[in-house]
Parts: C-alpha cells; structure tokens; sequence
C-alpha cells in the first residue's frame, strides 16, 4: 500500500517547495503512485505532496460525484494535480470522475507523447517518436447521452468552433515550442461532415498562421491504420477526443506497453498529470505494475513547474533502467530483458541509477 504519509527527506523549507494535491487512485494506483513518489523524493523534487480523497472510496462512501467539496478546493487552489488512474464501472453506474475532472477543471488539450525505445524495449516501430494531441473537453465525451425508448438510447456529439481553435492552436504551437515539423489532423469528415468537419475546417484556417510546420489532414480509420503500421510517419497529431483516447492507446501499446506513457491535461489555470492507462484491476495488488507511465507524467509535471533539471534527472535514471533490460512484466521479453522487477524494485533501481 502507498505510504500515504511519505514525506519528502528534503522537506527542510516546505516554503520553497511547490504544493501538489496527489489523488493515488484506484487499482494498481496506490501501487504505482508509491513508486513514482519514491523516485521523486529522492531526486530532490521540490514539491510538497498533499493527498486528496477521489475516486472509489469516496463514490463508495455515498459521495456521488466521487470526489470530496475539500479535493475540489485543494486542486483549485493548487492549480495542479498528480492523478493515478481511478476506476469507472463499464456500462453502468456512476458517472466517469475522469470527465467530470478533465471538464470541471477546464483541462481542454490532452498531450500524450509517445516514444519508442528500440532496442531496450521490444517493438516492431524502432523509429516511433509521436505526440498525440486530444480535445479533452467535447466531442462523445460531453456527457450528453440518453434514453428515447427502451430500445433506442443517444449520445450527442458536440463539437464547437471556439474548442476547436483552442485544441488546435494549441497543437501548432507545441510544435512550434518543440520543434516538431508536422501536425496531422484525424477526423471522420466524410461522414459527419458537420462536427468532424467543422474540426477540419478550423485545422485549415489554423494551419495557414503556420507556414513553417507542414499540415496534413487524414480520414481517422486509414489514420488509425497507418499509424499502427507506420508510426514513424507522424509527428502531431491532432484529434477529437474519442479518437485521440483511441488512438494513444494504440501508439503506447505499439512504442512497447501501455503501462509507459504519461500524459498532462492542460486547462488555463489548472494542470492535471496522469498515466495513460487506467486502473488495471486484471493486476491489482499484484505489484507487478508498471509505475513508467505515472513517472513521465510526474516528470512532465515538473517539467511544468519550473523544475526541468529534476525531471530530466528522473527521465535519464529511468532511461538507464530500462537499457539495463530491468523491466516490469509488461515490457519484459525473454532474451531481451536482463531481469522481471515488481513495481517496487524498479522504483528502487531507478533511485540507484538517478
Ligand atoms: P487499463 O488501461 O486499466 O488496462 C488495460 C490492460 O493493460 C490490462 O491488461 C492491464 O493489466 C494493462 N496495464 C495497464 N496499465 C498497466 C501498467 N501500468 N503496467 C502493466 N500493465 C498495465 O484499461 P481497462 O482495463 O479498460 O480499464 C480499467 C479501469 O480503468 C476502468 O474502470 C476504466 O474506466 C479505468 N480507466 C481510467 C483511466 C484514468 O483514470 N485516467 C483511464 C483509462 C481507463
């Protein structure tokens, strides 16, 4: 279990120390939050981590939003989060926490780097270094879904112009900060030509302020597609939020596991940095998890309050780890792989490489 009351060593002058409101999640979530917690601990990470109660529990305790008056209040006034993934039951009962989050907080881009890590970590895509940029506020996702008749249920798609100039000029623009030569545009505008199109149509219009970075727009599925077979092909991209939920998970599963990529939810005052993937509960409790994906979210996270050298520090330990062939079940692969370590025993070989 995470040890809920971890300080950090270097807690000397807390003033200086920038507060993070931690939620530890569902499933494997205490598992891999304790990891993460750990190695940023011993990287001298200057933050100060306060624990917020949501997801389960709360919803559990009769809570039906599933997150407590007082975590709303610290997040907000924090202006940030380090989240491990929460449990949403499938089909039935309460609403997803995570939209309800990502919606609430006004986290509109969802940024999920994906990179290969050829030849430490077995993968068919050696060449893979994608980012994937969702809308994370509309689309499918809005909630926005009923019955008609006991046979005949809807879901509304909303897509709206000023979400759409958001997301995208946000994708032109971390590729302009990054370096990034190309953004690629996914939608289904041959169908619903009014909601993807207007998507695409604000891509264009969007494009033309930036001239230095090429654009190019596909259909999602031959998207989809060639982005499984040919990863290397693509730089940005963008997309509405269902497919971008889709589509990352294809691009971490096919860097290596889904259990590696971290992503940050970005909204104009509050960020939220969390794993990909969700709570895995087929490995609950196991401690074999893979804690990577919270660790790059939580390096991204430092990144983002100013403290890039920490974060680099944690990604080059974690990097040696990896080409070490010390790997988590989900990466580990006979004749590749030096050893099979549980959750806890990576954090501890990544604390000795930092
Ligand atoms: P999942 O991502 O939890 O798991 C899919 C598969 O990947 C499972 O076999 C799992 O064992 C494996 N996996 C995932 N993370 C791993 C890791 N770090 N290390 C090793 N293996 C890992 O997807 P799911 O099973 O469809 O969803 C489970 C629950 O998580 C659902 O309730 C879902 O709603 C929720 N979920 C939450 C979030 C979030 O909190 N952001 C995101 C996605 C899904």
């Amino acid at each position: 279990m995470i040890e809920q009351n971890l300080k950090f060593e270097n807690s000397s002058n807390t003033n200086l120390k920038t507060k993070v409101p931690v939620a530890i999640g569902d499933g494997i979530g205490p598992e891999i939050m304790n990891a993460t917690l750990k190695i940023l601990e011993k990287a001298g990470a200057q933050i100060e981590p306060e624990y917020i109660d949501l997801g389960e529990q709360v919803y559990l305790s009769g809570n039906s939003a599933g997150i407590t008056d007082s975590s709303w209040k610290t997040i907000s006034d924090a202006g940030i989060i380090l989240k491990a993934p929460i449990t949403t039951p499938q089909g039935k009962g309460y609403k997803s926490l995570n939209v309800t989050l990502r919606k609430s907080l006004g986290l509109y881009a969802n940024v999920r780097p994906v990179l290969s890590l050829h030849p430490f970590v077995a993968t068919n895509h050696p060449e893979m270094d994608v980012v994937i940029i969702r809308e994370n506020e509309e689309d499918l996702y809005a909630g926005i879904e009923h019955r008609q008749t006991q046979d005949v249920v809807q879901c509304l798609k909303l897509i709206t112009r000023p979400g759409c100039e958001r997301i995208i000029n946000y994708a032109f623009e971390y590729a302009k900060a990054y370096g990034r030569k190309k953004v690629t545009c996914m939608v289904k505008d041959n169908i619903m030509k009014l909601t993807d199109g207007l998507f695409h149509e604000v891509f264009d219009e969007v494009a033309k302020k930036y001239p230095e970075i090429k654009a190019e727009s596909q259909i999602i599925d031959i998207g989809s597609a060639r982005l499984a077979n040919r990863p290397q092909d693509y730089d940005v991209v963008v997309t509405s939020n269902l497919y971008g939920d889709i589509i990352s998970d294809i691009a971490a599963e096919i860097a290596g596991s889904v259990g590696m990529a971290g992503s940050a939810n970005i909204g104009s005052n509050v960020a939220m940095f969390e794993a990909i993937h969700g709570s895995a509960p087929d490995i609950a409790g196991l401690g074999i998890a893979n804690p990577s994906g919270l660790l790059n979210a939580a390096s991204m996270m430092l990144a983002h309050i100013g403290q890039k050298e920490t974060a680099d520090k944690i990604r080059n330990a974690w990097l040696y780890t990896l080409e070490q062939g010390l790997h988590t079940a989900d990466i580990y692969r006979e004749g590749l792989s030096k050893r099979k370590l549980s959750t806890s025993d990576f954090a501890d070989v990544v604390i000795q490489n930092l």
